[in-house]
């Protein structure tokens, strides 16, 4: 049974309008998955405001994703890859990365053609040709070496997110082992249906949307939800229905999963979010019926800035904590209109 438990912390903080101290309340959520802590705080402003963009997003220079580059800046995939060398699905390729951060790793770039887009110009077909072109890649790659059985597709976008190039763009792993929350992912779903006869993320999708305060909507087989226990600003789940591999997803869920992710851009877009982190792993490849999802996350970084400050502290990076100064409820609210609307 999963067991959403918070407790109330009260603290005494100096009072610097009345003097003296006042009591300030936080709350301390764990999230059993993951099994990191949140600190839901009051009074706060953890993010700097954003800045408009200017022209740290026009080219200036070299980008080996655009147009006119790409095909000479970048290596074409070796013959069992791809026969013509190249993965084009509509303006995005794939294309080797030639930092080795897994046994294999592919960048996708969004569109070539144009060489930043906004979270609004990331669109449900923008997304869905990026993912259908890693997909292919990745079933490729994996026929040619099977033992790279863990796959997952991620995103940095823009600086503050940890990303060295403007031109958007995603990256693949696909490795004989796990990411750590990958491993965390699967092997907590196998102990949680041996212990309860009943999938971790089928009773979670299942709880979420019978109380309604942190689940957003469906698109297609995929349940959205904001977790209970956010690691980060603004995060936002999708679970798949059934146990799901990247390389073998329907064209229809890429659909429904680009159509939610392009969901959650405009709500960030119109919250006044510019950065951002994604990861979609894949469930389990050698025990199907383990519970282990597809899984999607999604989180906010902080906005570009030249005086930039990172929005990851000791918190979150040594004490295994998230430091949240929202609702995960509230946010859930701003989603839900967002999906109601994208999706009348
Ligand atoms: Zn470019």
């Amino acid at each position: 049974m999963i067991l959403l438990q918070e407790t109330e912390l009260e603290a005494e903080v100096p009072d610097l309008d009345k003097g003296g101290y006042r009591r300030a309340k936080l709350l301390y959520r764990a999230d059993p998955l993951f099994g990191h802590g949140t600190r839901l705080i009051e009074g706060a402003k953890l993010q700097p405001a954003a800045e408009p963009l200017g022209e740290v997003v026009e080219r200036s220079g070299f980008c080996p994703f655009c147009a006119d580059t790409i095909d000479s800046a970048t290596a074409p995939f070796p013959e069992e890859i791809s026969r013509t060398g190249r993965i084009i699905v509509g303006n995005s390729w794939v294309v080797p990365n030639i930092i080795a951060y897994s046994a294999v790793s592919a960048v996708c770039v969004y569109d070539v053609s144009r060489h930043f887009l906004s979270l609004v110009d990331l669109t449900r077909d923008v997304i869905y040709d990026a993912l259908s072109a890693l997909t292919r890649h990745a079933k490729a790659a994996q026929a040619v070496r099977p033992e790279l059985a863990y796959s997952s597709i991620n995103a940095n976008y823009l600086p503050p997110s940890g990303s060295s190039l403007i031109h958007p763009h995603v990256q693949s792993s696909l490795d004989p082992v796990p990411l750590g929350a990958q491993r965390r992912m699967i092997e907590y779903s196998r102990s949680h249906l041996e212990a309860y006869s009943r999938g971790y993320f089928e009773e979670l999708v299942s709880l979420e949307e019978v109380s309604g305060a942190r689940f957003v909507g469906w698109t297609g087989p995929l349940a959205w939800l904001v977790p209970f226990a956010p690691s980060g600003f603004y995060e936002a789940w999708a679970v798949a229905s059934d146990h799901g591999l990247i390389s073998e997803l329907a064209d229809d869920t890429l659909y429904q999963l680009a159509t939610g992710m392009s969901l959650v851009m405009g709500a960030y877009a119109a919250s006044g979010l510019q950065s951002f982190n994604f990861s979609l792993m894949s469930a389990s490849p050698e025990w199907r019926d383990d519970g282990s999802r597809l899984l999607f996350r999604m989180l906010a970084r902080a906005p570009l800035s030249p005086y930039y400050r990172s929005d990851v502290t000791y918190f979150e990076r040594l004490g295994q904590e998230a430091m949240i100064d929202y609702s995960p409820e509230e946010w859930a609210a701003t989603l839900r209109s967002h999906f109601g609307a994208g999706l009348t």
